[in-house]
């Protein structure tokens, strides 16, 4: 796919990618097969891409490197996905690619748009830890 190229191509020899050292392959993840028409998805080292969903939530390609990130915190912290912890430990290796900004656009998006009503308050909670981490980074460089 060429937007995990241009992913790889941006962020593979990135420190943060060398220290988290991960075998991933990234998989299409086909219409006939979302049955749960999920955006990404991870399955062990496996990561899963619907460019059908992606389209359809108008993501940037900033987003959309953003989601990767995500999908490849889950590798390197093993953890699955719509627990409260392990989402936020996948997003922070997001935030620290640089992409925390891009993933919570993502989130917003995901609140916006009405398809996750039961998980509005993780949503928030999600985007609040987000902006922390973006606070004490600057904190750090201030
Ligand atoms: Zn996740």
């Amino acid at each position: 796919m060429a937007i995990v190229d241009k992913f790889i191509g941006m962020y593979g020899d990135s420190p943060v990618m060398k220290r988290n050292a991960m075998k991933v392959i990234f998989r299409k993840l086909r219409a006939e097969d979302n049955n749960y028409k999920d955006i990404m998805a991870r399955l062990g080292n496996e990561v899963y891409i619907s460019e059908e969903e992606v389209a359809k939530f108008g993501f940037t390609e900033a987003e959309i490197y953003a989601a990767i990130a995500h999908e490849l915190g889950h590798v390197v912290y093993a953890t699955r996905g719509w627990d409260p912890d392990c989402e936020q430990r996948a997003d922070s290796f997001s935030a620290e690619l640089g992409l925390g900004e891009f993933m919570i656009n993502i989130i917003e998006k995901l609140i916006y748009c009405r398809r996750y009503p039961r998980q509005v308050s993780q949503f928030v909670a999600r985007i609040h830890y987000l902006q922390n981490i973006a606070n004490s980074n600057r904190e750090m460089i201030g």
